[in-house]
């Protein structure tokens, strides 16, 4: 029964981190991004009008965006816990995530903030580029998507922190060592791991 959100710029290896902290969980890994890319991949309209914003490195409208998160924990997978990747993002769905919380009577554990240095984010997301040509993944739109990042989303961080909620990790090194930072930043909580992550 364990709710975590996981908060970092762009690149800051979120995606990677949440699909073995979900493992270690036993919790679905929620991931924004990967609905709005799945519901663009089948061309539905959800995915068209997302990747208007998406394509251009802006955040989809909160109206849209609180939507899908809302049907997504609805289902009942999510019933015993879940791990937010990419959202909230906007002090809007913040309140957002608060109201369908206290709606069902839950509340959350942690908040992972992972931190990483500007030009090694940039770095890894012109790689992922080269590697898997996502549309936003280009010079340009990445250095918009840290702006956007820096301006609505770094505040949040605040916002959880005056709750008690977050643990900070440093993203940078190999996958198994940020994994071991926040599963020890989680222990100390007392949210400890249900299974044990294999290496990577
Ligand atoms: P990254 O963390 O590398 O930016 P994501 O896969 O999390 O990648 O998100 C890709 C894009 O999907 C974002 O740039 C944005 O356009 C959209 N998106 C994802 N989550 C949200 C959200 N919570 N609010 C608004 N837009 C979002």
């Amino acid at each position: 029964m364990t709710r975590l959100l996981l908060i970092g710029p762009p690149g800051a290896g979120k995606g990677t981190q949440a699909a073995r902290l979900a493992e270690a969980f036993d919790v679905p890994a929620v991931s924004t991004g990967d609905i709005f890319r799945a519901n663009l991949k089948n061309g539905t309209e959800l995915g068209l009008e997302a990747k208007k914003f998406m394509d251009a490195g802006e955040y989809v409208p909160d109206s849209l965006t609180n939507a899908i998160v809302h049907d997504r924990l609805q289902e009942v997978d999510a019933a015993g816990g879940f791990l937010l990747d990419g959202y909230p993002r906007t002090t809007e769905q913040v309140h957002e995530l608060d109201r369908l919380l206290l709606a069902d009577g839950t509340a959350l554990d942690a908040v992972v903030q992972i931190v990483a240095d500007t030009d090694e984010v940039v770095a890894r997301l012109l790689k992922r580029a080269a590697e898997q040509g996502r549309a936003d993944d280009t010079v340009e739109v990445i250095r918009h998507r840290m702006d956007i990042y820096e301006q609505q989303t770094a505040p949040l961080t605040e916002v959880y922190g005056s709750r008690g909620l977050v643990v900070t990790v440093d993203g940078l090194g190999p996958v198994d060592e940020v994994t071991d930072r926040i599963l020890v930043g989680l222990a100390a909580r007392g949210l400890h791991a249900v299974r044990p992550v294999e290496a990577s």
